[in-house]
């Protein structure tokens, strides 16, 4: 009886792994998004939901990283750019 318990709080915690790998989204889908990311950073507002999620891999992943710190200054010089025009 006890040994199936055991099996079973294994199974779990498999289980367990298996949904937080799935909630991982791919670089592909970070690519797609990022831009909406870098304009919510710029604005200074807090990332939700789907966001959230790129935020995390952009963290995680380096190659994402460096194509979103590249994006994050492009989009950082426009807002001061038109800040300085209007
Ligand atoms: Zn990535």
């Amino acid at each position: 009886m006890s040994s199936s318990k055991r099996t079973t709080r294994a199974l779990l915690l498999v289980q367990k792994m298996l949904e937080a790998h799935e909630s991982e989204i791919s670089c592909s889908e970070c690519a797609e998004k990022m831009d909406c990311l870098a304009e919510l950073k710029v604005v200074g507002k807090t990332p939700e939901g789907a966001l959230e999620a790129i935020e995390r891999h952009v963290e995680c992943c380096h190659c994402c990283a460096a194509e979103f710190e590249a994006l994050l200054a492009i989009l950082k010089m426009e807002s001061s750019a038109e800040t300085h025009e209007a």
